[in-house]
């Protein structure tokens, strides 16, 4: 299952990402949100692969937006946290996709939002 998701930050900043793959082709491509900090821009990375770069400008000046549960957080704070999440198959993890508090790329505050968008198979 791949959803779409939207991203938007009070400086104005929007973007879209996708969070994992379809049942066809999971194996070979499979998205999850990344910043580029060349391209200062929200893109879309293939965990499916090992090697990952910016599929815009081809560098590995990335940051994932993988953001896993503190390490104090009682199990009540983890479910309440609201995330997606998508199985990093290449490194055997799952990549966890908070909706909110996350770097935006364009003027680096943590005030970046994700929201569902489209899903589908
Ligand atoms: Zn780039
Ligand atoms: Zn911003």
């Amino acid at each position: 299952m791949a959803q779409i998701v939207k991203a938007s930050c009070d400086c104005g900043f929007e973007g879209s990402a996708t969070v994992g793959g379809t049942m066809a082709s999971f194996k070979e491509r499979s998205g999850f949100p990344y910043q580029c900090k060349d391209c200062k821009d929200l893109v879309t990375v293939n965990i499916a692969s090992v090697d990952r770069t910016c599929p815009e400008c081809g560098g590995e000046n990335i940051l994932s937006y993988h953001r896993p549960p503190r390490e104090d957080a009682t199990e009540d704070e983890i479910s309440d946290e609201e995330f997606t999440q998508a199985n990093d198959l290449a490194r055997g993890v799952w990549l966890r996709l908070c909706w909110s508090e996350n770097p935006c790329p364009a003027c680096g505050k943590n005030t970046l939002k994700f929201r569902r968008g489209i899903r589908f198979c």
